[in-house]
């Protein structure tokens, strides 16, 4: 440190920085003032920096963890439409959105004919993971069977395990669109078998349990591999079409209507 002096704003200023509190470096004088129009004390000028600093830092921490997780496109609970999904129990998708199922290292299985909303779900459930400070990684079944085949050729298997455990939420979405070879299916069995009872996995998948043999090979691994995801698991069934087609049809009916009907209905005022 200089031992010329200096006006103490400036070693404010680089004690600050030093400190990585850039939230304090920001504010302190707008806070000092209005401190003082509040007649506010030392220990609440202090605490009020300190709680700008946190609510930044969490900011910036759940903005990380979003872009680390690489969910392929923006979905949140509040834009999912449970009315359009019915089968599900709102209030516990809900309650999953809270996370204690992460901390019980517990797993959910989203189950459903192509378009019900299952990525959407299993990106909202991941989003409020981030927001809650859980790391989060998305892969499809395809992409994460590839990343574990190439890394295995490559000799780095190990370490790409290493840091998939140490994610406490995985999320493998699509099982059952694309069959996997036989390394590709052991090697994904391993990393149900890694996280069981060790971290929380959700998987969404257009198939029945029984018919993942299909896309697993074997029968043997399939029924260790459901015996691992199944001891603590949330299964959640969605029923019904495709949200995009009925999107699609309502739009089409309602072209269709004559011009009066369709005015009253879009106006209801
Ligand atoms: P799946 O993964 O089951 O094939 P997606 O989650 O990809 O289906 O859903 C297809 C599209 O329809 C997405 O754009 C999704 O946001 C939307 N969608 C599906 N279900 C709902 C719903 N209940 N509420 C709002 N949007 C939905
Ligand atoms: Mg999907």
């Amino acid at each position: 440190m200089s031992t010329n002096p200096q006006p103490p704003e400036m070693l404010l200023h680089h004690h600050l920085k030093a400190l990585r509190l850039p939230v304090f470096l920001a504010e302190y004088r707008k806070t000092a003032t209005q401190c003082a129009q509040d007649k506010a004390d030392y220990a609440t000028f202090l605490l009020r920096l300190a709680e700008l600093e946190l609510l930044e830092r969490e900011r910036k921490g759940t903005e990380r963890r979003i872009r680390a997780a690489r969910f392929p496109a923006p979905k949140s609970m509040d834009d999912f439409d449970f009315g359009a999904a019915p089968s599900l129990n709102k209030k516990q998708v809900l309650e999953l959105a809270r996370c204690e199922w992460i901390d019980r290292r517990e797993a959910i299985v989203l189950l459903g004919n192509p378009g019900t909303g299952k990525t959407h779900l299993a990106i909202a459930l991941g989003l409020a993971a981030c927001q809650r400070g859980y790391s989060v990684r998305f892969f499809t079944a395809a992409e994460l069977v590839n990343a574990l085949v190439e890394a295995r050729n490559e000799k780095a298997l190990l370490r790409l395990q290493a840091q998939l455990s140490k994610v406490p939420f995985l999320v493998i979405d699509e099982l059952g669109y694309v069959p996997f070879s036989k390394t590709g299916a052991e090697l994904l069995f391993e990393i149900f078998s890694q996280r069981y009872e060790q971290g929380s996995v959700l998987v969404t998948s257009n198939l029945p349990f029984a018919e993942w043999t299909g896309v697993l090979g074997s029968e043997r691994l399939t029924a260790a591999l459901l015996d691992r995801l199944t001891h603590h698991v949330h299964i959640l069934p969605i029923e019904g079409e495709s949200y995009r087609l009925a999107q699609s049809r309502r739009r089409k009916q309602q072209q269709n209507k004559p011009t009066t009907e369709r005015d009253n209905r879009e106006d209801p005022s």
